[in-house]
């Protein structure tokens, strides 16, 4: 499957070539899969299976999610076996693709087939989504879900990448644990421009477009959003202080019993941990000028931001131009997607997470989390309340480096427990 180099934001110059091999490399690896389940395709990338459960729950179904295509190998990198080459050495799977996310993919499919040659159904139905655009903005993962909702059918569970079980989540927190994804932040970017008197350098007036960029810019600091401290980092702190030793464990449980504390702390540290707690803002290009002395009369910025849980896009830009301040700069609205809702943790989906957990990774408990990045499943998540985000392999500090990165690659010994997982938690669907 690594051979394949699916590369959705190559596919002009690849084209449709290796996805469709990738279809049908699935069709004649998972035989079974596609004898007893539906198969329909949605756009030309997603691929969509139906498993029709032993009953029709009122409650709805499980959606597995994941997505067969990559992102691009930079050539100048240097990896040790070749990125589409698809080496299998010294037990462990080499190549793009590897862990984001054709390993999660394959493990769902594992699971099927053993369960299927084994007679197994499953307790309620169960879709298998796969899309082939996830990391150029997932045309074929709206449409499924589009698809779904149609249908009248709002899913129990969907479960989808984004965390793992990972070693020391913290450095001063030890074992392991499953970090699982219960929300994700919005993404917005912003254009603000400007015009102002231009002429000659040498008798400038005293605000220029330029100087009124810079201003805004710098209006927009860190404190522009308040920090705020979701339900999920609080509950993650006092999962995490379980499992903490020394003056550190009594440190996360004062974290995780005063959420203002918590906000507070976050944002004074700065980096990751603010941007768990808060809106963060990024000023990411600016422009203005052609001549070394000529003053422009315009000037712009372009800012990013990604939008905590519980604000929206609408506040988001609201609150960019009280702190800008300065009706003269226009704020413009370049992308906006919204945060997710957050999903529950107290809940049967969580728990039932938690029983394959224990299945596959004995010992190793699931700590929820807010994240940074998006996936496909947010599509869902606008209307289905049970949205988690997790692949069930071990990664090391160095394998998650390597997602997007140089040298990506998967012990055969963790997908193995991988379809443990996903076997798991399909027999316990009941
Ligand atoms: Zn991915």
């Amino acid at each position: 499957m690594i051979q394949l180099p699916t590369v959705s934001a190559e596919l002009e110059e690849r084209g449709n070539g290796p996805f469709e091999d990738c279809v049908a490399l699935i069709a004649e690896l998972y035989p079974l899969t596609h004898e007893h389940l539906a198969f329909e395709r949605h756009t030309e990338f997603g691929l969509l299976f139906h498993w029709k459960g032993r009953t029709v729950a009122p409650d709805g179904p499980l959606v597995l999610m994941a997505h067969y295509d990559v992102v691009p190998v930079d050539e100048s990198d240097d990896w040790t076996h070749p990125p589409f080459a698809g080496v299998v050495a010294d037990g462990w799977v080499y190549g793009r693709g590897a862990l984001d996310d054709k390993g999660p993919l394959i493990v769902v499919l594992e699971a099927v087939e053993n369960l299927l040659a084994a007679g197994f159904m499953p307790a309620r139905d169960v879709y298998l989504s796969f899309g082939g655009n996830e990391e150029s903005y997932g045309k074929a993962a709206i449409e499924i879900a589009r698809v779904l909702k149609e249908r009248g059918i709002v899913p129990w569970l969907v479960l989808d990448e984004g965390g793992a079980v990972v070693d020391a989540p913290l450095s001063f927190v030890q074992g392991r644990a499953a970090m699982i994804g219960v929300g994700e932040k919005g993404v917005l970017t912003l254009r603000l421009s400007t015009r102002g008197e231009g002429g000659h350098a040498s008798a400038p007036p005293t605000l220029t477009a330029v100087r009124r960029i810079a201003r805004a810019v710098d209006r927009l600091g860190p404190a522009t959003f308040r920090a705020r401290t979701p339900k999920t980092i609080s509950r993650m702190l006092a999962q995490f202080s379980e499992q903490a030793t020394g003056p550190s464990r009594l440190l996360l449980k004062v974290l995780a019993a005063v959420p203002p504390l918590t906000a507070r702390v976050f944002a004074a540290l700065g980096g990751e941990p603010a941007a768990m707690v808060r809106t963060t803002v990024a000023a990411t290009m600016q422009s203005g000028g052609t001549a070394a002395n000529v003053i422009p009369s315009q000037a712009s910025a372009t800012v990013n931001l990604r939008i905590a849980l519980g604000e929206s896009v609408d506040s988001a830009v609201k609150r960019v131009r009280r702190r800008i301040n300065d009706p003269v700069v226009s704020v413009e609205v370049l992308e906006g997607s919204e945060p997710s809702p957050e999903s529950e943790t107290d809940n049967a989906q969580f728990a039932l997470l938690a029983r394959a957990l224990d299945d596959a990774f004995p010992g190793v408990r699931p700590v929820p989390y807010v994240m940074m990045a998006a996936t496909d499943s947010r599509h869902f998540h606008r209307y289905s309340p049970a949205v988690y985000r997790f692949a069930p392999l071990e990664m090391s500090n160095a394998q998650r480096a390597s997602i997007h990165g140089v040298d990506e690659s998967v012990e055969i010994a963790a997908l193995e427990r991988g379809e443990r997982f996903h076997r798991a938690l399909l027999e316990h669907l009941d």
